[in-house]
């Protein structure tokens, strides 16, 4: 799921929340489902898009009302006039889907690239301002403060081949299979367009579709590629579900064949998902090597492709090199930008100074008391904790932006607070000096003071009988959202010795 902004930022990207649509702008980077979800309750006016992401998209939400966008042409800058700063935004092809783009904002923000999701490649990179892109071992003239990076294969090591060599080999695969009649396709994504478009052209017939069957995809890929669709079921080519249970429905197919004495048809899914979630380590290295540079049959017939619409790792790396931004935010799935070496090596978040851009981007005023309406208790906190800013050479998760990323609006809580693990609780008289304050006596004087490390923070104070197993955290946000904080399970010790006592009165 893509990201909400941060507080300090007029606009939202691919969000469609009550907390995005408090945003003033709304920018929506393509039309895959997953980035719209949400749009049809709570979406406001303007909503930038390209003109083919609109289309798409009201497709999609037919209740959606046109008025509600705004067409953005890509590479032609537009001004945004906000009521607290006029900002400029321009649209880059994001090498996704059709339609799909990256938005690169510049305001006194600071200048930010969201790629939303995105194949990174040398073309689509060289379509950016020249001042944003470095040389080898020079950095870029003008060096992007932040990216919001589609990371979704950062931790796949593997070389993907390119699209345009994807769509070679399921063409190759096609040329080597002359007697298979029927040739079932799953491209019904939106941004398989391509590879359709040239099975088109290579063997001169044109694709069949079950309208009836997949209206969906059919309106969608009418939009796209209308010419290469055919109504004639007798074509050689078609179009087939990717999901759900291909394999089932692959294997029925072969079946169906061979007890009509027919060849075998052809499945092919030109998909990345199998690389990604396929174990290869049984596999000889000679198979190992081709899988990449060849389509691929697995036990239940259906050969597969490695066409990925995002980024390889080795991608990702070398687009970081180049445009060697300052801070680097995944946007999905989170917290996976510290997979990265670059980030690894160049944005370390330690050490920020008091006047670093970064607390006016999530809109912390570090000097003034945090008041959390919720429970109408006013609290000083330790406004570098809500960050949980760590370096990432100790492999801690990156968790800047971390509330926003784990959905809990206004809690004073960050996701670090929430994922640690529970703090033993301690009597009332071992309580220090060093900072902690039992619940509901928060006067501020005892709160952790800014130069407390992350490492240093106070154990908190638990009345006896409440918290058994319960991060405070945990009871802490619980409350802040009017739910009764929940009795933990008992533990595995005190079942067995139930078991043993019950076990026991039995043989008495
Ligand atoms: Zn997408």
């Amino acid at each position: 799921m893509p990201i909400e902004m941060p507080k300090g930022l007029p606009f939202s990207v691919d969000t469609w929340t009550p907390c995005s649509n408090r945003k003033r702008h709304h920018f929506l980077t393509h039309a895959h489902k997953d980035h719209s979800q949400g749009i049809s309750t709570h979406s406001s006016f303007p909503i930038y898009a390209t003109r083919l992401t609109k289309s798409l998209t009201l497709n999609c939400y037919p209740q959606l009302n046109e008025s509600l966008f705004v067409d953005i042409e890509i590479g032609q800058p537009i001004a945004i006039n906000d009521p607290v700063e006029t900002f400029t935004v321009t649209a880059f092809d994001a090498n996704h889907c059709p339609g799909a783009v990256m938005f690169l904002f510049e305001g006194t923000f600071g200048n930010i690239l969201h790629t939303g999701d995105c194949r990174l490649t040398p073309e689509c990179l060289q379509r950016l301002p020249e001042k944003y892109l470095g040389k080898t071992s020079r950095e870029p003239k003008c060096r992007l403060d932040y990216i919001f990076l589609d990371c979704t294969f950062a931790t796949f090591s593997s070389k993907m081949p390119s699209k345009h060599l994807a769509i070679r080999q399921v063409i190759d695969c096609i040329w080597k299979h002359p007697d298979a009649r029927v040739v079932y396709l799953t491209c019904d994504l939106l941004g398989q367009e391509e590879i359709l478009e040239n099975i088109c052209k290579t063997f001169g017939s044109k694709i069949f579709i079950n309208k009836e069957n997949n209206p969906e995809c059919f309106q969608s890929l009418s939009l796209t590629i209308p010419n290469i669709l055919s109504q004639d079921p007798s074509s050689r080519f078609h179009l087939f579900d990717g999901f759900p249970r291909l394999s089932e429905r692959a294997e029925a197919k072969i079946i169906e064949a061979r007890a009509n004495f027919q060849p075998d048809p052809l499945i092919i899914r030109p998909s990345a998902q199998w690389y990604v979630f396929e174990d290869v380590s049984s596999e000889s290295e000679k198979r190992k090597n081709s899988r990449f540079k060849e389509a691929i049959r697995d036990s239940f017939g259906i050969w597969h492709v490695c066409y990925s619409m995002h980024s390889s790792r080795d991608e990702l790396e070398w687009a970081l090199q180049l445009l060697a931004p300052k801070r680097v935010v995944s946007t999905t799935p989170e917290f996976r930008a510290i997979e990265l070496g670059y980030v690894r090596r160049h944005c370390s978040f330690d050490n920020l100074a008091p006047d670093d851009p970064l607390w006016k981007l999530l809109d912390i005023d570090l000097e003034a008391p945090l008041v959390n309406e919720d429970i109408q208790e006013e609290v000083t906190v330790n406004k570098k904790e809500m960050l949980t800013v760590s370096s990432p050479v100790k492999g801690t998760c990156l968790t800047l932006f971390g509330r926003a990323r784990a959905g809990l609006g206004n809690s004073t809580l960050s996701y670090e607070d929430l994922v640690k693990p529970e703090i033993p609780t301690r009597n009332v008289d071992e309580v220090g000096s060093d900072g902690e304050v039992p619940e509901g006596q928060h006067d501020g004087s005892k709160s952790n003071g800014l130069t407390k490390g992350i490492g240093k923070r106070a154990t908190p104070y638990s009345p006896t009988g409440m918290s058994n197993g319960v991060n405070e955290n945990i009871r802490k946000l619980y409350r802040s959202m009017h739910i009764p904080v929940p009795k933990p399970l008992p533990s595995l010790v005190e079942i067995l010795n139930n078991r043993k006592r019950a076990k026991r009165s039995f043989m008495l």
